[in-house]
């Protein structure tokens, strides 16, 4: 299976081979009996590998020469926005008075970074149409925990205990309903109809005086407008619930449709996705929240807020949902989302979603011809294929996706969302010209012949990978694998 063997950084061990050397110790040495309790301190050595600096530079450069990343080719990954993320964001994340400001500094020793926060916090009000945004939450799903325990604490604050059930459509990201139990509420599943929208009788079934919030997507999953949002609203707010917008991908509305202006009381972004923080790997994310004014006392503390011609941290807030994150999220990515959002400027924003969906319309119209579209109307930032036609063949979405990395592309999510059968989600973003896209379609469209004339090629796949196919479930389960054979003997 291993084509090229890579050595494992623990196999190229030589001990006693050190990648660093200090200066020699010019204080007397502590011993560590001194410094920890008994009981911590490691009976043996740990087992660490030694390898020289050079040894230990080619290693990582080689592994990352087998990464697919942004910068090194095209990646369509639905839902995730994987676009290109300008450099000057990292330019300027690098600027010594943003990278080398201590977060315990005093409010009167770092103002450009407060008037910064308060900056980005003023262009996200106006961007979604809310009344007050947080900075705090680390990622989508931490801003959507963090909404809904607002709301919670809205509800509690009314008196009202029984609101406990949070509606999510079937098609909603995953993290929606995990972000719901976290928060201590249940989720209550709405059907999509047939046209792949939230079927408005099955909201009005399951609403009632227990309903804390619903929560949505809107595009959804599939990539298509709730056009029936301002109904939705109504039935939710009819029966004093509140509504919660998922705003990962924002880049599907960005500059022509604010989250505020449709109903929504709380909206989170994803500036990793949207405002091009680099992401993917579990890299630090960044995921605002926005509210309407009844949910501002609840917002977690501190607040960046102005006064005069002064920026300060306000942490006279009783009624906040207390703090989310150490110290005030995580200032690079916002910083990063700063900078993309002066540097787009307002045209730039509307740009923006113009070629997210005119990019992601061209595909799924050039595409529609080889493989099962479901849902035959107009799509948002992404849109979803079927592999059933393939599957007939003894090819299916995997097979495809696994074939996709031959020609040098990262596959789309696939098998999400759940009621579209060999589900192909497909999200080409606006950073990529014409001339990627149809290279991306052309390796579609071959795949879709193979799967009829040669179908061991598509199911065999991949070819030229380092790794062939992987055992998915044993993948993610033992990722370390060699490593936990070697050290068990
Ligand atoms: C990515 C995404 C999330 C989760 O965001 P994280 O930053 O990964 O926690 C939630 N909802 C939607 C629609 C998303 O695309």
């Amino acid at each position: 299976m291993h084509k090229q063997d890579q050595p494992l950084i623990f196999e190229l061990t030589k001990p006693g081979r050190i990648g660093y050397s200090l200066p020699e110790l010019d204080v007397p040495e502590a011993s560590l009996s001194e410094l920890l309790p008994e009981e911590f301190i490691r009976q043996e050595e740990p087992n660490l590998p030694e390898v020289s600096e050079l040894d230990i530079m080619r290693h990582y450069t080689a592994l990352s020469r087998r990464n697919h990343g942004v910068d090194s080719g095209f990646y369509p990954l639905g839902s995730c926005t994987m676009k290109y993320n300008p450099k000057i964001n990292e330019n300027v994340a690098r600027f010594p008075g943003f990278a080398h400001v201590h977060p315990l500094q005093e409010a009167g020793t770092v103002q450009g970074a407060l008037e910064l926060m308060y900056d980005l916090q003023q262009h996200l009000k106006e961007i979604t149409g809310m009344d007050e945004v947080t900075l705090q939450p680390a990622a989508g799903a931490h801003g959507e925990w963090t909404g809904l325990m607002m709301i919670r604490a809205f509800h509690e604050a009314n008196g009202d205990l029984d609101r406990v059930k949070v509606i999510v459509p079937d098609s909603a990201h995953g993290t929606n309903p995990a972000s719901a139990t976290v928060a201590g509420l249940q989720t209550v599943t709405v059907k999509s109809g047939p046209d792949g929208l939230v079927d408005l009788e099955d909201l009005k079934k399951v609403v009632g005086p227990d309903t804390a919030a619903l929560m949505l997507t809107n595009p959804n999953t599939l990539g298509l407008f709730e056009e029936q949002i301002t109904e939705m609203a109504e039935i939710i707010h009819g029966v004093g619930g509140k509504l919660y917008y998922d705003g990962a991908n924002l880049n599907a509305v960005l500059s022509k449709a604010r989250p505020g202006d449709m109903g929504f009381d709380v909206v989170h972004l994803n500036l990793h996705k949207t405002f091009t923080g680099p992401h993917g790997g579990g890299g630090p994310g960044s995921g605002p929240v926005g509210v309407k004014k009844d949910l501002i006392p609840f917002l977690p503390k501190p607040l960046v807020v102005k006064e005069g011609e002064e920026f300060k941290l306000d942490y006279d807030r009783p009624q906040s949902i207390g703090r989310v994150k150490p110290y005030y999220g995580n200032f690079g990515i916002n910083v990063r989302a700063y900078t993309y959002i002066r540097s787009m400027g307002p045209d730039g924003l509307k740009a923006v979603t113009e070629y997210a969906v005119l990019n992601a319309n061209y595909m799924m119209r050039r595409l529609a011809e080889y493989y099962d579209l479901p849902y035959d109307k107009h799509c948002k930032h992404e849109f979803v294929l079927s592999a059933r036609r393939q599957k007939k063949l003894g090819v299916r979405a995997l097979d495809i996706a696994k074939r996709l990395l031959d020609f040098g592309y990262h596959p789309p999510t696939i098998y999400f969302p759940l009621n579209v059968e060999e589900c192909m989600m497909i999200e080409p973003t606006e950073t990529e010209s014409k001339e990627t896209l149809d290279g991306f379609i052309d390796a579609m469209i071959q795949i879709a012949k193979e799967a009829q004339e040669q179908p061991e090629i598509v199911q065999e796949a991949p070819h030229t990978t380092v790794i062939s196919r992987l055992d998915e479930a044993l993948a993610a389960r033992k990722p370390v694998l060699r490593y936990q054979l070697q050290s068990n003997r």
